[in-house]
């Protein structure tokens, strides 16, 4: 029964919906058009509705806080019924309308009555265990070694063995502790991840909380790879094509470039390459090895990622991210300035990592000389090696302590709020060790961080110090180094980071983390032709990664904020690598620059299904980037030279034709720092409202970007006009560096730069002219659906058209939460798409 229960509210689908309620207006209304379909969607809304009005309370501070969210919720469905009332008193409801308002003052009526319910449950409490040595596990469920301390093994293993709980029993250390926590979570472990190190006797070396400041070289020397220096250096030299596969946090990526260069691999001016799926990955790294080399960055050692080139003609080591690779082929189609190239983190397996293989395996063919290593964290090896025709595989033997996995009891409804508790439980009942948080991007880590400083705040001097500190992708690089740097004595480091510190980034000292199961994962789907990007569970390879971060430099500990039961029934086995899920225009548009027709054929690690590549293709005729025979066309060709989605390069290039290419610039440039332009601190959030609706422009919210852009140039590009205006300084510099490299872009293809139109009508077609394909009109039943597929979508309720409702716009992009929100949009007319892309939009007959 208990089982059951478990089951069904522990669903990743409500957690999730239940962590986004608070930002959305309205409920998520079934769609969907079979009445089988719709009596599916029903029930699951019904365990919802159970999950997020009423979810289990055990706690004062979060009992106040939740039922705050559920009046809410009450009061926004009570007007959700009002409202739909009102909007079709006049018309005929349809079947579908009539059953969502019966449905919804369905889900008013459970409301309440759980409501009722609620008052007479009774308040638990649950401990996390308390200071290591107090409590003793069962010894026969320790005793039970895990099968030849083999991962793969461990993994069927983990769920079979007996579940045991951790209880506070000092009543003393109890009575101090809860002085210090309202809340709680209770966890229970399953069993123990394995080390890698046979010699069980050996100490962690040293441990976690008394490692001292070791030098560079001493740092160096104590990395897994280093005893396999020479062996590896000779095995390189004796093999084209390397796998080399080791436990993140080897040195791989610091290491090898090193080895190689000291042994000569970077003579002749050559360079040696190594490429990284994620840019903040890139240029951390390279300016960790160009400080363990003891040069400038960007001398030696550099780095280039889209928009920025941080090398010089003396580099010889050199980081990239994958897509820059990908670009640098259109320039130089046989690498001929490297001697190495290294495809680091390839079980990433994002899109560019998997054409790179394509191309790479190619070019090792003709070009004997280049040596090619593929590396990667323990996945997949086999699979690479047979790829690039049985190259060998060099394993880095792993050096991990073993950590123990404890999963929450019973689901967490709001995993932010989770994360918050239960670093606030480690820091008060755990030693010393730092923790480290997984969340799934920069939105739920400021507001992660702004609840913790609230708590930390709050409990005052009660707390020892706690020092938390984001890394996520938008973060400026002084800020990246921050995390690097050593945890002082007494104090705790916690780091909140996206999935980058899963394999990318190391963090040393991490003793804890914190995993609360999700990731945000761009999505494609190939029947609507939507792409948006939506926060979704992550797969188990991806959990065992994480958990790994806590036993690099003494065991470790990893609560996972989801049940044994969830991790066993509702994890993936393996992330469906990038490939196989989203768009690949771009893609697309850059192989056929580099005279690579038929991509039917191209040699695919993994292929992508059909109806995508078709759908690329079909996408690049509309835009015109390629004619009826499938060629590339004089504008295909100057689309590939900028490095965009190719409908924002089409929108840049169509902007000459409506004289207004400066303008499109800098809305191309604002695009592309993505949503982190408006600053909204939690205890500011109506100054930060009124500031932003003071940049409103009527049209859309792309004329609002460009007006932000031009006030702040305006100002002089000044800092303090950013803090008065709520304007987050940092992104608006970036994107004034993009623009400049846009700008440099469309002189390389000659393109006029003309500006001064003071009517809005021609950047907005001009706009059009790139995004035609993401139109969507008003439907008489005040919904917007998408031009093509009918798709209902929403305004993002922070868009300045929010409550405008313009019968026709189109939107940037699509953010999936509780339902498909449009985030960018811009007011249009039909008749521009006739205009714009006669050939996708056909006149009615
Ligand atoms: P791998 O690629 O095998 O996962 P890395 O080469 O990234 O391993 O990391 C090796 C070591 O270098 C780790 O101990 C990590 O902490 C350290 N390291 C990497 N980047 C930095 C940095 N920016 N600052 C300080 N230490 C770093
Ligand atoms: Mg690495």
């Amino acid at each position: 029964r208990r089982k059951k229960d478990i089951k069904e509210r522990d669903s990743f689908a409500s957690r999730l919906k239940a962590k986004d309620e608070s930002k959305i207006r309205k409920i998520a209304m079934p769609s969907g058009s079979g009445a089988a379909e719709a009596a599916k969607r029903l029930k699951i809304m019904e365990t919802d509705a159970r999950e997020h009005l009423v979810p289990k309370l055990r706690i004062e501070s979060r009992r106040k806080y939740l039922e705050k969210r559920k009046e809410d919720k009450v009061a926004e469905l009570e007007a959700d019924i009002l409202d739909d009332e009102y909007l079709f008193e006049e018309e005929i409801l349809t079947e579908r309308e009539k059953r969502e308002r019966a449905h919804k003052k369905q889900l008013l009526h459970l409301a309440k009555e759980h409501e009722k319910a609620r008052e007479l449950e009774r308040v638990q409490r649950y401990h996390m265990p308390l200071r290591e040595g107090k409590i003793e596990p069962e010894p026969d469920v320790m005793d039970k070694e895990p099968p030849q301390s083999e991962q793969s093994k461990w993994e069927s293993d983990q769920m079979s063995s007996a579940v045991f709980r951790f209880g506070a029993r000092d009543r003393k250390a109890q009575q101090d502790y809860d002085l210090l926590m309202e809340d709680e979570i209770e966890f229970v472990q399953a069993l123990r991840m394995p080390g890698h190190d046979k010699d069980k006797k050996r100490e962690a070396s040293p441990p976690a909380h008394v490692k001292t400041l070791q030098t560079i070289q001493e740092t160096k020397k104590s990395l897994p790879i280093y005893p396999f220096r020479n062996d590896l250096i000779q095995a390189i030299k004796d093999h084209q094509v390397l796998i080399i596969e080791g436990e993140t946090g080897s040195g791989k990526t610091t290491q090898i470039p090193q080895y190689l260069y000291e042994s000569g691999f970077a003579e002749d001016n050559k360079i040696i390459g190594c490429t990284q799926p994620r840019r903040v990955a890139a240029m951390s790294v390279a300016a960790r090895v160009a400080h363990e080399m003891a040069v400038k960055l960007g001398n030696e050692v550099g780095y280039a990622i889209r928009f920025e080139d941080c090398t010089s003609h003396r580099t010889r080591i050199k980081y990239m991210t994958d897509g820059t690779l990908h670009r640098e082929f259109l320039s130089e189609p046989d690498l001929a300035s490297y001697s190495v190239m290294i495809i680091d983190e390839a079980h990433e397996r994002t899109l560019h990592t998997d054409i790179l293989f394509g191309l790479v395996k190619d070019i090792a063919r003709f070009r004997s000389d280049l040596k090619l290593l593929i590396s990667s964290a323990t996945l997949d090896a086999t699979k690479f090696s047979e790829f690039f025709d049985e190259a060998p595989i060099y394993r880095i033997p792993g050096r991990r302590f073993p950590v123990d996995i404890y999963y929450t009891k019973a689901p967490e409804a709001d995993y932010i709020d989770a994360c918050v508790v239960s670093i606030l439980q480690i820091h008060t009942t755990q030693p010393p060790g730092d923790i480290l948080v997984f969340l799934t991007g920069q939105d739920e880590i400021e507001t992660c961080q702004e609840m913790l400083q609230e708590r930390v705040r709050r409990l005052g001097s009660k707390l020892a110090e706690l020092l938390i500190l984001p890394v996520y992708a938008n973060l400026p690089s002084d800020m990246q180094t921050k995390i690097f740097q050593p945890t002082p004595a007494g104090a705790r480091k916690v780091v909140l980071a996206t999935n980058i510190a899963e394999t990318s980034l190391t963090i040393d000292n991490i003793v804890y983390v914190i995993d609360p199961g999700f990731a945000k994962q761009n999505n494609f789907n190939s029947r609507t032709g939507m792409e948006s990007l939506m926060v979704v569970p992550i797969s188990k390879a991806s959990a065992n990664q994480r958990a790994g971060r806590a036993g690099r430099v003494a065991p470790g500990k990893c609560f996972r904020l989801y049940t044994a039961w969830a991790y066993q029934h509702e994890l993936e086995d393996n992330t469906v690598p990038e490939i196989q899920r989203i768009n690949l225009g771009n893609a697309v548009l850059t192989l056929k620059a580099l005279g690579i027709n038929d991509l039917v054929h191209f040699d695919f690690l993994d292929p992508p299904p059909h109806e995508t590549l078709v759908l690329a293709l079909e996408q690049l005729y509309a835009l015109g980037a390629l004619n009826h025979r499938g060629e590339l066309t004089k504008l295909g060709r100057r689309m590939a030279e900028f490095p965009l989605d190719p409908m924002m390069a089409k929108m840049l290039l169509a902007s000459e034709r409506y004289r207004c290419s400066e303008e499109v610039a800098t809305i191309a440039a604002m695009l592309s720092v993505n949503g982190a332009i408006f600053y909204r601190p939690k205890d500011k959030i109506i100054h930060a409202d009124a500031a932003r609706k003071n940049f409103h422009v009527p049209g859309g919210d792309h004329l609002t970007l460009l007006n932000v852009y031009n006030q702040w140039q305006q100002s002089d590009f000044s800092t303090h006009w950013c803090y008065e205006n709520f304007i987050q300084h940092r992104s608006m510099k970036r994107a004034r560096d993009v623009r400049e490299q846009l700008v440099g872009l469309m002189q390389r293809v000659e393109m006029e730069l003309v500006s001064g139109i003071t009517e809005t009508i021609n950047i907005r077609k001009a706009i059009t002219a790139g995004y035609f394909y993401h139109v969507a009109r008003l439907s008489k039943g005040g919904h917007y659906k998408t031009a093509k597929h009918n798709q209902t979508v929403a305004i993002h309720p922070n868009s300045s058209l929010f409550q405008e409702l313009p019968r026709w716009l189109l939107y940037h992009e699509l953010v999936f939460t509780t339902k498909e929100f449009m985030r960018q949009v811009t007011e249009i007319e039909s008749k521009w798409l006739l205009e714009v892309a006669p050939h996708y939009y056909k006149p009615k007959e």
